[in-house]
């Protein structure tokens, strides 16, 4: 049976002039303007808004997405002020010097008929940097900076930058400005009383706690006129202790409607929460029931948000009524074409967002510009470019995991005739393995989508072909994108039948018995973890299962939308290993890293550092920690001790006497830290230069 997410239904190759997706390309009017269908790209920070020098990149980067078919628009977050910035010297609007720059990436976005907003963000507390601002002066556990508490003509002069920068943008071609009213950023820190400890006219009661978020959007009504889009964006579930309650945030949807917001877009949960919200564990369409909670209290357009990649899933929102519009922030940064393919009926030849954060969002977190791991080209458009070839070349590509795939059908596209060899009897490598994890299903968005494009770009497949020198004769450029072999471990009892490695556990080779030791605490011994302690059908494929393990409530009314997180009981009793001292997991990536540590640790997984292994036997593993020893009464040990690049076509080739170039790409390569991210831009990259 194939996954659900490995297959897109036959039922949607329409007639040419239909969609599959009716409610998804129906047009929505504003009243003062008409939106071409019910796709809002949302905010996302790329890296490139903090320097003017950058806005031929950025006009480049939105104009793919909006000739790609999207309706609405919205930029990353540009402070109204200085004190209202997200990191030193970051994006803002507040001189009349800085509007010019804009003029391109409007122009860019018109050009192809769609709409862009810019969205408003004041960091308040959640600024990196020491002039930050709040409504009171307390610190946030995600910064070491601590805010200080604004007088009351301080917020008089917050209040103005917001109508003044709405007014620049509008000066900038924009068709209207996102308050960014959510996430935890100053507006929510005034309207929830976690952050809002004042007892003036703008703290105390609900009222005034949410008075910062109405007046501003009056006066940014005011100050753009009726027929500017003003999309507020509220904070639907806060995720945090002492946010708001329920009644609350209708209060406040109503308020922002009446002092003339367009729209109101879902925001979810703050950037301290400890529940995941977009991670890709996170089921799609979990957080849309709260959005349709709103409706009957409203009566502007609301947006549905988070986990919505697919097309049917957009249009499932959609036609029950959830929302009438729908975020797409990451999966129109893997394929800006989303919408034009998802109209014509074209879902496989999506380049699925796997919400994996790996080149987005963790990027950004590590002040670099954002790209995606299954698109290399985002936000690289000027530079990256996969251009018709002057030659034709007959290219070998040994391999088909994701550095394979990548580079064969780029390669493909631009004219060349490739041939793709590999030993298994499918594409994908790897990523066959780290589907099965759970909370991983998306990954066979990415094999399903790459057997489409091989397909379409004409690549010659050969599977269940062991390469050796004899069939890469002929070529005149061999590729070599073998991956890796895992790493061996050398301890007494090593080759004890209980050792086993992760690649024969998850592809089903081997089984594991009774209680479990992993040895390894990287990347792989997390999702062996995972893998192990869960039984059944993943929660990330079932939202009421999902919400309730990490104690999310859509329905109740408590503050913040928290319950008590009921985590469902481990498979198994694990332990989780590694050699080096401290915290197992402290170099996982840097937004997902906590939630595959929470996760195991709500399973009872016992994760160790500073790990001496001494041997292992019928007993179990044998272990020392700080000079004491200890056994393990394991009847597993599973290896995830990294791995090894697996190469020796390359020496065979060269003992065979060949003579057409050959390149290593991917684990082949380099097998230290090697994730899919750079596999997949070392493929493409090597094959936008054949
Ligand atoms: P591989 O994927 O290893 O592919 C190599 C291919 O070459 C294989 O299909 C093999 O059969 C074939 N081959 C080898 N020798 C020959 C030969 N002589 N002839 C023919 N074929 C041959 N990365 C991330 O970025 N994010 C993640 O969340 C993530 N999760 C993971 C979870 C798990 C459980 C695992 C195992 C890996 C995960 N990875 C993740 C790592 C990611 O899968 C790898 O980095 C990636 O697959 C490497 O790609 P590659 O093309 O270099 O090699
Ligand atoms: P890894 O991250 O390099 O981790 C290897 C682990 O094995 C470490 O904990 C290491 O810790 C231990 N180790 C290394 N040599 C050992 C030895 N000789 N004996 C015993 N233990 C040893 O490798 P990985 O977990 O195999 O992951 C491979 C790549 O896949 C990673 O680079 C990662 O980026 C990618 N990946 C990413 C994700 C993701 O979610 N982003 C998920 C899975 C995989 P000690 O040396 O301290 O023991
Ligand atoms: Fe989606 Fe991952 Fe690409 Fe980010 S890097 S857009 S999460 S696939």
């Amino acid at each position: 049976m194939r996954h659900p997410y490995a297959s897109v239904s036959p039922h949607m190759t329409p007639a040419a002039s239909e969609t599959p997706y009716p409610h998804l390309f129906a047009p929505l009017d504003l009243g003062f303007a008409t939106l071409r269908n019910r796709v809002l790209m949302g905010s996302m920070h790329t890296g490139l808004e903090d320097r003017a020098r950058d806005f031929p990149k950025l006009a480049a980067y939105f104009s793919e997405r909006a000739a790609g078919g999207a309706g609405l628009i919205v930029t990353g977050g540009f402070a109204p002020n200085v004190v209202g910035w997200l990191t030193p010297f970051g994006g803002k609007l507040s001189w009349p010097w800085e509007v010019a720059p804009h003029r391109q990436v409007t122009r860019a976005v018109h050009e192809h008929g769609a709409r862009i907003c810019m969205q408003l963000l004041h960091a308040g507390r959640y600024g990196y940097h020491p002039l930050q601002v709040a409504p009171s002066r307390l610190k946030a556990p995600i910064n070491p900076f601590t805010p200080r508490a604004l007088s009351a003509r301080g917020v008089e002069r917050q209040i103005s930058a917001f109508a003044s920068a709405a007014a620049r943008a509008r000066e900038a071609g924009y068709d209207g400005v996102e308050v960014m009213g959510s996430e935890g950023y100053l507006i929510n820190q005034f309207t929830a009383p976690r952050t809002n400890k004042r007892e003036d006219a703008w703290g105390g009661s609900a009222e005034k706690r949410m008075r910062f978020a109405v007046e501003i959007v009056r006066r940014v009504r005011e100050a753009c006129g009726p027929d500017f889009i003003l999309i507020y964006r509220l904070s639907l579930l806060d995720l945090v202790e002492d946010g708001n309650a329920w009644d609350e945030i209708v209060a406040q949807a109503r308020a922002v409607e009446a002092a003339g917001a367009t729209i109101i877009n879902s925001g979810i949960g703050w950037h301290e929460a400890r529940v995941p919200t977009i991670a890709t564990s996170v089921p799609r369409g979990a957080f849309a029931g709260i959005t349709a909670r709103l409706k009957p209290h409203v009566s502007v357009p609301l947006v549905a948000v988070n986990r919505i990649n697919m097309p049917e899933v957009a249009e499932g929102i959609l036609a029950a009524g959830q929302a009438d519009m729908v975020s797409l922030a990451r999966p129109l940064l893997a394929d800006p074409e989303w919408v034009n393919k998802a109209r014509g009926g074209r879902a496989r030849a999506i380049n699925t967002c796997i919400a994996c954060n790996q080149a987005c969002l963790d990027h950004v977190f590590e002040n670099k510009v954002a790209s995606c791991l299954v698109n290399p080209r985002a936000v690289a458009e000027t530079e990256l470019n996969y251009l018709p070839a002057t030659v034709k070349k007959r290219i070998a590509v040994v391999g088909a995991g994701p550095a394979g795939l990548a580079c064969s059908t780029v390669a493909a596209q631009r004219g060349h005739a490739v041939t793709l060899f590999d030993a298994a009897g499918e594409i994908g490598g790897q990523f066959n393995l780290a589907k099965r994890i759970p909370g991983k299903e998306e990954f066979h968005e990415t094999l399903r989508y790459y057997g489409h494009l091989l397909e379409e770009t004409g690549v010659e497949i050969r599977l269940g072909t062991r390469v050796g020198p004899a069939e890469l004769a002929g070529f005149d450029e061999i590729v070599l994108a073998t991956g890796i072999a895992p790493r061996r471990v050398d301890f007494p009892g090593a080759d004890h039948p209980m050792v086993v490695s992760y690649l024969d556990v998850l592809s089903g080779r081997a089984s594991v018995a009774g209680r479990v030791a992993i040895i390894g605490a990287g990347g792989i011994g997390f999702d062996v973890g995972e893998f192990l302690v869960q039984e059944g059908e993943s929660p990330s494929l079932d939202p009421v299962r999902w919400r309730a393990e990490w104690g999310v409530d859509l329905d109740g009314d408590g503050r913040g939308g928290l319950a008590r997180p009921q985590p469902e009981p481990a498979a198994r009793e694990v332990w989780l290993l590694q050699r080096s001292p401290g915290r197992p997991g402290a170099r996982l990536g840097k937004t997902t890293g906590w939630i595959h540590r929470a996760t195991l640790k709500a399973k009872g997984v016992k994760m160790l550092g500073g790990v001496e292994y001494l041997g292992g036997d019928d007993d179990g593993l044998r272990i020392r920690i700080d000079g004491a020893e200890q056994l393990l009464p394991v009847g597993s040990v599973v290896v995830c001790a990294g791995q090894e690049p697996q190469r020796e076509l390359q020496a065979a080739l060269q003992a065979a006497g060949a003579t057409a170039p050959v390149h290593l790409i991917g684990g082949a390569d380099v097998a230290a830290e090697l994730d899919a991210k750079r596999a997949i831009a070392q493929g493409s990259r090597l094959a936008a230069g054949f």
